[in-house]
């Protein structure tokens, strides 16, 4: 697993526990409004990757009774081949599991989870059918997309869809999203904040207008009777 970087502590990115957050390097996306220019960009990528190793497990080790699990996120977890031996090494020492994913690799996620090897499954989902690609920044094959929603649906213990309100996403298309997710269990709206001092995969994309808290609140009043779980990250 070829790895960007590693966070030793977080309370925001697995629900209601303590975790590290593993950031694989390399994506198949180009969302413009993606923080991670440096795990998605190759030119980037090859400066600040490098392959996981025993430290890691190590360290982990180090950490039992402290952490409870570990966010593997990108990047895109998914794209790496020995995905499954990681988990499988990560679950030997007992921890939760929490696998971030764009939803692009349906095989992998099914794979995943019929081993038993994933306890909580966040899936991104960028936008419409019809402007997947715009806000993928790539051709998306939108019937993989579907797939996996169906498969975290039908499969995963715990899991939530989300998507980020990137600039140029509209009410109208965060309302669409929510109809096409109808029946999903638990699902986010997450506020888009540019950051100060970072770059985006594709800074133009600040210049198309963004949806305020406000907006976001007002489609969620919209959407909240068909989810259990969700609503508004700000
Ligand atoms: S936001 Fe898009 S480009 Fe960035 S890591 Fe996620 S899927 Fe890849």
């Amino acid at each position: 697993m070829i790895i960007g970087g590693v966070q030793w502590t977080t309370l925001l990115d697995y629900p209601e526990r303590i975790a590290a957050t593993l950031f694989t390097a390399g994506c198949n996306f180009r969302c413009p409004f993606c923080h991670n220019p440096e795990l998605v960009l190759p030119e980037l990528v090859s400066n600040a990757s490098k392959r996981l190793d025993d430290a890691f497990f190590a360290q982990l080790e180090d950490r039992m009774g402290f952490l409870d699990g570990v966010v593997i996120s990108g990047g895109e977890p998914a794209l790496q081949a020995d995905l499954v031996v990681i988990l499988e090494r990560i679950k030997r020492l007992g921890f939760l599991i929490k696998l971030d994913t764009n939803g692009s690799q349906p095989d992998v996620i099914l794979d995943v989870l019929e081993r038993g090897l994933v306890d909580f499954i966040a899936m991104d989902v960028k936008a419409p059918v019809n402007s997947y690609d715009h806000l993928a920044g790539v051709a998306v094959d939108v019937s993989a997309i579907k797939r996996s929603m169906s498969l975290i649906m039908r499969l995963a213990d715990d899991y939530e869809f989300r998507t980020t309100a990137a600039p140029g996403l509209s009410m109208a298309d965060l309302l669409e999203i929510g109809t096409w997710l109808d029946g999903a269990g638990a699902y986010w709206l997450q506020e888009f904040q540019a950051p100060a001092c970072k770059a985006l995969v594709d800074m133009r994309c600040t210049e198309q207008p963004v949806l305020t808290t406000n907006d976001l609140e007002a489609v969620w009043l919209k959407l909240r009777d068909r989810f259990p779980i969700g609503g508004v990250r700000c």
